[in-house]
């Protein structure tokens, strides 16, 4: 854990958030300022900054991450019509949060193209 890190604290409890998925690995959460309908960050519960941090150890970890994804969309009910993953990692990407996170974006149509 990072003292000061905020996700590091949602992970913990230690600062409030709407949790909708917890476990021993991952934390999910609603997005303080949502740009849609749904939009859900999930963690590792681990301090990983940045998708360029991650290392070949992290990969069960990030799989299973990658596996609650479908479980937390079906308790959104995005399943059947959709949704959008994004990572921004660095600051091309807008990255703000030093902690790994893969937002889950839906509920209505997305733009395309992105970028
Ligand atoms: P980014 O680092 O650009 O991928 O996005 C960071 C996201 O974290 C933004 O969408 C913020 O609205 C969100 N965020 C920042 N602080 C909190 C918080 N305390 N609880 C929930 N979401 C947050």
């Amino acid at each position: 854990m990072s003292t000061d890190c905020i996700f590091c604290k949602i992970a913990a409890g230690e600062i409030p958030a709407t949790v909708v998925y917890r476990d021993e690995l991952v934390t999910a959460f609603r997005d303080i300022h949502p740009v849609a309908p749904t939009h859900i960050l999930v963690i590792p519960n681990k301090h990983i900054p940045s998708t360029n941090d991650l290392s070949e150890a992290d990969q069960p970890l990030m799989g299973h991450l990658l596996g609650v994804v479908p479980k937390i969309a079906a308790q959104e009910g995005v399943v059947q019509s959709g949704y959008r993953l994004i990572v921004n990692t660095g600051p091309d990407a807008n990255q703000v949060v030093m902690h790994f996170h893969l937002h889950i974006i839906g509920g209505q149509r997305m733009k395309y193209p992105m970028g």
